[in-house]
């Protein structure tokens, strides 16, 4: 009997010792030749209606866990701090993106003004509707959940963030309380919360298994459906947010050695994050990648449950370069040098855009559309972009997640107890942040 049952699963055993990335990387190259092959051969009536439910079939297995993965490890992270620890680490996380952020923003301008991609180009005819600005008020009200459950079921990142907080912040106060009665009841909510962390992880890894056949369904889909010959005029736009993500990507390295970090380590940990969100195009959707990457990273949940989930909705570096450099190429189009006035409106439209939009594929465009509207440019050039958007919106997600990555991983490499050894990829048992009361300072 066993010897029927050796082969395949001896088979299973041997896909499953193969290193993620390698079958990743097989796969996306895989993908990109199929895509361009399906594209050129005209495969696309039957090759979409394939590629497509396997791909979504891929985004909805990651979407599905992003909400338990929030909620676990925000309260068990939130509950394991003093409330000063937590304050401290919060600011030094917001400070990070911030940043980073304006960084970004100002690469993608700088590097567009220089090469002024969109010069030659004449101005498309019809026009576009302008989407509705939010108010700034209206951004910040909605982090507070009217009624949890709603913001859970409409997948308010931020608002479900506030509810964990809150809950963690309780749990900590139970933790450390005098009364034996609720201290007992505070370590026993403790320890159910870990272990439910501990399984939405083995659901994550699960999961990650199933990705290399999402990668390839993704990117085919992708080339299958636009081929490159969309790229041709918009080359030069495209070589701008590429370059200027690259340019971000070495000051993340820079940022890095700066606070002693590996760069090896890191990068061997992220590599799975970036490829993700390159194929996924959501920073939101990779949240489980990116959370396992920081824990083989050795960061605790202290830090990541708070700020990659947070990254995740508000810190955009790839995005804030894209919006910086198309602004740039649709005030080419349209003959408008742009004054000093108008690129602050642009980084600030830009930064505010990005704290009211979830890491979605495409929700770049739509910041670019108020970019470009704030500053009284016309929106017609901005349909040229679409066409080419999911190419530019793959680099974008990827440095996304990296600047998110960046951030919880220097911010946790300047708070005692919250980088463990990056070797052991696991806390063992009841290990440093397992269970354990609050640290009280
Ligand atoms: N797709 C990006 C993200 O999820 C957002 C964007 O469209 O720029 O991070």
């Amino acid at each position: 009997m066993s010897t029927t049952h050796e082969a395949p699963r001896s088979l299973w055993r041997r896909y499953l010792d193969i290193p993620l990335i390698w079958k990743m990387a097989v796969a996306l190259a895989a993908g990109v030749c199929f895509g361009l092959a399906a594209n050129v051969l005209g495969w696309q009536d039957w090759a979409l209606p394939v590629l497509e439910p396997l791909g979504e079939l891929f985004l909805r297995l990651l979407r599905m866990l992003i909400f338990p993965l929030i909620i676990t490890t925000l309260i068990t992270g939130v509950a394991s701090l003093s409330p000063q620890r937590l304050g401290r680490i919060g600011l030094k996380v917001l400070a990070f993106y911030l940043v980073t952020s304006a960084v970004a923003m100002t690469v993608g301008l700088t590097l567009a003004l220089a090469v002024s991609p969109g010069t030659g180009l004449d101005l498309p005819e019809q026009g576009q509707e302008a989407p509705e600005p939010t108010s700034v008020s209206e951004v910040l009200l909605d982090i507070v959940p009217a009624n949890p459950f709603q913001s859970l079921a409409e997948g308010n990142v931020l608002a479900v963030m506030f509810g964990a907080i809150v809950t963690g912040l309780a749990l900590a106060f139970m933790l450390g309380s005098g009364d034996d009665r609720v201290q007992g009841l505070g370590v026993l909510l403790k320890r159910a919360v870990d272990g439910a962390v501990e399984l939405v992880f083995r659901v994550v890894r699960g999961v990650l298994e199933y990705a290399p056949v999402g990668v390839f369904a993704l990117i085919a889909a992708v080339l299958a459906d636009t081929g490159t010959e969309v790229l041709l005029p918009l080359v030069r736009l495209t070589a701008v947010v590429y370059g200027a993500i690259a340019v971000q990507i070495i000051a993340y390295v820079l940022i890095l050695a700066l606070f002693r970090a590996q760069i090896g380590r890191f990068f061997a940990a992220a590599k799975d994050p970036m490829l993700t969100a390159f194929v996924t195009r959501s920073s939101s959707g990779t949240l489980p990648v990116t959370t396992a990457a920081a824990k083989r990273m050795g960061v605790r949940e202290g830090v990541y449950g708070f700020s990659l989930p947070l990254g995740a909705t508000v810190n955009m570096d790839g995005t804030a370069i894209y919006v910086g450099a198309a602004t740039v190429f649709v005030a080419n189009i349209a003959g408008v040098e742009l004054t000093v006035g108008q690129l602050l409106t642009v980084v600030l439209v830009g930064v505010l855009a990005s704290i009211g939009t979830a890491g979605v594929p495409g929700a770049g465009l739509v910041m670019l559309s108020m970019a470009v509207t704030s500053v009284g440019l016309p929106l017609a050039p901005v349909g040229w972009v679409a066409g080419i958007d999911a190419i530019l919106d793959m680099a974008r997600t990827m440095c996304n997640v990296t600047g998110d990555l960046t951030g919880t991983r220097v911010v946790a490499g300047t708070e005692r107890g919250m980088l463990g050894d990056p070797d052991a990829p696991e806390d063992p048992p009841g290990g440093a942040d397992a269970g354990a009361a609050p640290a009280r300072e």
